[in-house]
């Protein structure tokens, strides 16, 4: 089988090269995403795979049908960028790699809690001045002290849960779906609750017509004075707006955010600062706004079993077979 790998980045190569020896199937790789103009060179594969920010058009799709293209396997958790009913109406089939790691995203959302609350970067930055005081920075607060709103405890939700949980830290859940299993970890509780009691709010939600600018000015107006905010999610969960209002009126003690609304215009490119766009500027002058570029799921764990699964179910699909990361109607 031949497969054509849009936006391939050089630390998915080895991966590809196992799996080639592995299954005998060809990868043609590229580094371009899946869009209108480079929809052309899908023409003679049998498959595609792609990982991407920006969303795959309703065009795309009718020309991936003329091409005999019957599948696109997303190496990604979040689906945002597909149109499914338009890949539907052209009998495409759709996957992602739904739990590629979500420990990895877990641990980073973490890693930023902890630069948060230890004020690593007012200190760093005070240090590059020469201030080596501990006033510089501020006490910090310790974790098991913490209560964690975790709103959507799916699977990187319940990762966090569980570590969040095993370092002493109470953790109160959001989500639509129960758990049982997650019991022993998590305290389910509605929204407003949690907010009225989290000392962080950390955001796993997928983006859909509910979470879009879930955090609003209502959602703002109900939180505690001096809570951290976490987004490791999809940058338009957060209105950005609001966002800098409740760091300048010091609402949040801290915010930590590895996507924005607006991430496609500079994130994964190398950026002249004075280009970023303008909220994003003033926000990465905040001491206690930390700012990434969408890589929390950046792993080695993660990137092999993206890659992998991804190929495997491309195959699997344009043979006909089931796969359980299959995205459905
Ligand atoms: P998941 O589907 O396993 O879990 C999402 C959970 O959110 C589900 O339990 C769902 O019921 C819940 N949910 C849906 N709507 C909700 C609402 N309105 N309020 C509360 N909960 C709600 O997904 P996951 O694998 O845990 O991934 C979550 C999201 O993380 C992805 O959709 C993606 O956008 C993001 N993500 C980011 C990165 C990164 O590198 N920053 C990497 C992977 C995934």
């Amino acid at each position: 089988m031949k497969i054509l790998m849009y936006n391939t980045v050089s630390d998915e190569m080895p991966y590809v090269e196992k799996w080639t020896e592995k299954t005998g199937h060809e990868v043609v790789t590229i580094d371009q995403p899946l869009n209108e103009t480079t929809v052309d060179r899908a023409k003679g594969f049998d498959a595609i795979t792609t990982q991407q920010t920006t969303a795959i058009n309703a065009p795309v799709y009718a020309q991936l049908a003329q091409f005999n293209i019957k599948q696109i396997a997303i190496r990604q958790v979040g689906y945002d960028v597909l149109d499914l009913p338009e890949a539907f109406a052209h009998n495409i089939r759709l996957s992602n790699v739904a739990a590629y790691s979500p420990r990895a995203i877990a641990e980073y959302t973490l890693t930023q809690l902890f630069n948060l609350i230890r004020h690593n970067k007012k200190f760093d930055r005070a240090m590059n001045t020469g201030d080596y005081t501990w006033a510089a920075g501020g006490q910090a607060r310790e974790i098991h002290d913490l209560t964690v709103a975790v709103i959507g405890v799916g699977r990187i939700g319940t990762a966090l849960a569980e570590m969040l949980h095993a370092l002493g830290a109470t953790v109160l859940g959001v989500d639509p779906i129960y758990r049982a299993q997650n019991e022993p970890f998590v305290t389910y509780t509605t929204l407003d609750d949690a907010l009225s009691r989290a000392d962080v709010i950390s955001f796993h939600t997928p983006l859909n017509d509910e979470t879009r600018y879930m955090a609003d000015e209502n959602f703002f107006a109900k939180i505690q004075p001096g809570t951290i905010m976490l987004n490791f999610a999809r940058g338009e969960i957060v209105d950005m707006v609001e966002l800098e209002k409740a760091l300048e009126s010091k609402l949040l003690a801290g915010a930590a955010f590895d996507v924005t609304p607006n991430e496609n215009d500079f994130m994964n490119q190398k950026q002249d600062i004075t280009a970023l766009p303008a909220d994003v500027k003033r926000l990465i002058e905040y001491d206690n706004f930390l700012l990434s570029p969408h890589i929390a799921f950046y792993t080695n764990t993660a990137i092999k079993n993206m890659v992998e699964m991804a190929l495997n179910d491309a195959v699997t699909m344009v043979n006909g077979g089931v796969t359980e990361n299959e995205i459905l109607r």
